[in-house]
């Protein structure tokens, strides 16, 4: 899952990449509000995390752009500001959250499972696909009832995958999610995933739709 992080403060900025990278997000950090507009414009994100308090453009004012285009990414506020006001303004012009600085990296991650889980329609935390539970809060992939080791990448890869059973995604739409910018991408790194995979969920468990790109096998 990619995440856009809209932060001028560097310590905070790198505190919430850092962590966040370190539970399977790819990250994006941009630092004033007209860098986000233009990420916002030219790339897919999942979530949008998003400060209030930015140069040359308020975050208030990058939120109201994006939903003025009909963008329905879902949006945390990430504020330092505890007036109640600013967050009352936040969640009118759009955003689904809000978290206020500071804040634990705990509960910012559990925050966005959550967002990722309503957009998808899911009602329970885990994803089931023939016979694989994949928790995305634990981090761990049991299939029939055995626990399977997965990479970081292989883990977000397979997410991107269950949670939608009937779209085939393709190579590069799967490269834009699950690697951020200027992440070194091998040009056959998806095709080692997708083996990796396949080794340990069944050869059958992920079809490669040729010229097109990859699916779980539906139901
Ligand atoms: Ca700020």
């Amino acid at each position: 899952m990619r995440l856009l992080l809209v932060e001028d403060d560097a310590m905070i900025g790198e505190a919430i990449r850092t962590g966040l990278k370190r539970e399977g997000f790819a990250v994006d950090w941009v630092r004033d509000g007209e860098a986000a507009e233009t990420a916002l414009r030219s790339e897919p994100f999942d979530v949008l995390l998003l400060d209030l308090g930015l140069p040359r453009k308020s975050g208030l004012a990058v939120l109201t752009g994006l939903r003025a285009r009909g963008d329905a990414l879902p949006v945390i506020i990430l504020t330092a500001r505890d007036a109640v006001s600013d967050r009352v303004q936040g969640l009118d012009a759009g955003a689904d959250d809000y978290l206020v600085k500071p804040f634990d990296l705990d509960e910012l991650a559990a925050r966005i499972r959550a967002l990722l889980r309503r957009k998808s329609g899911r009602t329970a935390p885990a994803i089931e696909h023939l016979g694989v539970i994949l928790d995305p809060a634990a981090h761990t992939v049991r299939r029939e009832g055995h626990a399977v080791p997965l990479s970081p990448k292989e883990f977000a890869l397979l997410q991107l995958l269950m949670e939608r059973p009937g779209t085939i995604l393709s190579r590069a739409r799967i490269e834009e999610r699950l690697y951020g910018w200027g992440q070194e991408v091998e040009s056959n790194a998806i095709e080692v995933h997708i083996h990796g995979l396949r080794r340990k969920l069944g050869a059958e468990y992920i079809l490669n739709v040729r010229g097109v790109g990859y699916r779980v096998r539906p139901a």
